[in-house]
This record gives structure tokens, sequence and C-alpha cells, in this order.
């Protein structure tokens, strides 16, 4: 497997790049959409792509078909995420294997919510995994892999407090982790509070913003319920009057998203990690608009 590229090989220069993030197919005309996106955004030269990990039975062997058709099928660096969720570490070391079968290089190393409720009780298989910190171990042991963790800007909802938050975002460093994709925020700053808490810790790490484009109200509210605060009020007084004007609401959503994008690229962020929710072209028009697009596309 080590012929093929790593993200953090992709992230190298001085510029910022962009990587795009999909969902496993549920059906095959999910499927149908899923490569349409696929295929319209290669041209555009995505730093890599990455597909993420259900709880559910069938949508992880999508998560596993469809990195494989894209490692085999496509010029795209492919990164799987992978959680602890429901598995034992034999299942889990197995999962692992059949991502490097196929040449997949990058994992993402979550521990995931419990199924059903993702604020119940956290119950670990008896045989599995506690914590993503225990992932990037398990991962780094089996190979050559360039690994990823997850950040939380506003703190992840189970920790305490952010000084606890930062510490145990350190811990998966320091316990093999290459980079870490932060979860959506609202405002640039937000996210260069955690750069500098995690830079407190006297940690060099590589922090990726992830990005939302906000297309619809439905995006709004999606965006609201992952970062686990509320959006600012500058932001709701400016989408939600368009609320029942799609058209008006999209631009104005891609506008916002364009000047956040702005401030994190003048902060010299690596890479933005657009969640495409499996259609291109927002993403398209925003990589665009952001001049991250090579002259060919
Ligand atoms: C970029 C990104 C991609 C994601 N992709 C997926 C996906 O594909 N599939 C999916 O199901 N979910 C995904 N998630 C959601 C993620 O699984 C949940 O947010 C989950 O609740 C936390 O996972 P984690 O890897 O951050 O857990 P951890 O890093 O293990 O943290 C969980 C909690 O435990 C605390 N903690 C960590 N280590 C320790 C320790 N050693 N001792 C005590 N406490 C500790 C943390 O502070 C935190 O409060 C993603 C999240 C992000 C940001």
């Amino acid at each position: 497997m080590s012929d093929m590229t790593t993200v953090v090989e992709r992230l190298r220069g001085d510029a910022t790049v962009f990587s795009v993030e999909f969902f496993p197919p549920r059906d095959a005309a999910d499927e149908a959409i899923l490569w349409r996106s696929i295929r319209e955004l290669e041209s555009f030269d995505p730093a890599y792509m990455s597909i993420t990990y259900g709880a559910g039975g069938s949508s992880r062997d999508g998560t596993i078909r469809s990195i494989a058709r894209v490692a085999t099928e496509t010029t795209l660096v492919p990164m799987a995420h992978l959680t602890a969720v429901g598995h034992s570490v034999a299942e889990l070391r197995h999962v692992i294997g059949s991502y490097a079968a196929v040449g997949v290089r990058n994992i993402l190393a979550l521990r995931g919510d419990p199924p059903g409720d993702p604020y119940g009780e956290w119950v670990p298989h008896p045989n599995g995994l506690n914590y993503a910190e225990e992932l990037v171990t398990l991962v780094r042991s089996l190979g050559d892999f360039c690994v990823g963790v997850s950040a939380f800007p506003y703190g992840h909802p189970r920790s305490a407090d952010l000084d606890t938050d930062t510490l145990h975002l350190v811990r998966k460093f320091r316990a093999g982790a290459d980079f870490a994709i932060a979860q959506l925020f609202f405002q640039p700053e937000d996210f260069l509070r955690l750069r500098d808490r995690v830079a407190a810790a006297g940690c060099e790490a590589l922090l990726i913003p992830g990005i939302m484009p906000l297309t619809t109200p439905r995006t709004l509210r999606k965006t609201i319920e992952l970062s686990g605060a509320s959006a600012p009020s500058s932001l709701l007084n400016r989408l939600e009057p368009l609320s029942d004007d799609p058209k008006a609401f999209r631009a104005e959503g891609l506008d916002a998203v364009t000047e956040l994008c702005e401030r994190l690229i003048a902060e010299g962020v690596p890479d933005l990690h657009f969640y495409t929710f499996n259609r291109s072209k927002a993403t398209r028009e925003l990589v665009s608009r952001l001049g991250l697009v090579p002259a060919r596309a």
C-alpha cells in the first residue's frame, strides 16, 4: 500500500487546498448520485476525499465498497472514516485490513456515538475500545497508515470543559494522529481559538476546519446540531429572513461561507474540508470562488 499518497503529503504545500466528504450510499439511486458527484469533483483535484462510517451494518459495507472503488477507479486520494462503535478489536482489525487491501492508506479514527441516541450512555463493546485514542494506536500498529482524528472548536459535548477537551485531543496526537479535522463552527475565531489551545499545549498539529455549504435552511439546522453550539445572531439575522426564498437563501448562505473560508485561508489553514452531502454543485461553486481549483478544471 506504500505507493498510495497520504493526506499529509497532499497538505505539504504552502497554499490552502480543499477536500471533500461523502457518506455511504443506501441504495442504487443514492449510489448513482454519489458517483456523479465524485466524478464532477475529481477534475477539481481535491487534496483527498473521505467517506463516513455509519452506525449500522449495511452502511458500513457501503463505506468499504465505495472507498475501494474510489481507490481503484479514480485519481482521488481516499480517506476512510472508522469508528469503534459496536466493534470488537478483532473486527476493527478486519476492517482496517480490508481498507489496506484495496490500497487505502488514510484513516480517520473516531470513537463514534452510541447508535440511536448520540447523547445516550456510551457502552463499549466488551472486547472493543473506549476512546478514539486507542483506535489511533491500533491503526498505527497495523501498518503504515496516515491517521486523522476529530477535534471540536466548542469542545466535545461530553467533555467537562475546554481544557480537558484539549488535553484529550493532544493525547490523540501523542498516540500517533497526523492531523485533526474540526467539527463545524460558525466564526473563524472559533476555529482559531481551538488552534491556539492546541499550540498552547505544546502540540504542533495539523488542524483542518470542516465547512458546510449553507445552501438551505436544513443545512443551517444541521450545522447548528453538529457544532453543538448556537449560531451567532449575525448569521441568523442574515439567513433566517430568507427561509422561504430558496434562491436568495442559497446565495446569501454561500456568500457567508465564502467569507468564512476567506478568513481561514488568510489565517493559513492547510485545507478546507467540505461536507458535500453527496452533491457537488455548492462545493464546486465555493472552491471556484475561493480560487482553490486548478486552471484545467
Ligand atoms: C471530522 C469528523 C468526522 C466524523 N465522522 C464520523 C463518522 O464517519 N461516523 C460516525 O459515526 N461519527 C463521526 N463523527 C462523530 C464522532 O464520532 C462523534 O463526535 C463522537 O461523539 C466522538 O468521537 P471522537 O473520535 O471525537 O471521540 P474521542 O476522541 O474518543 O472523545 C470522546 C469523548 O471522550 C473524551 N475522551 C477522549 N479520550 C479520553 C480519555 N483517554 N479519557 C477520558 N476521556 C476521554 C473526549 O474529550 C470526548 O468528550 C465525526 C466527527 C468529526 C468531527
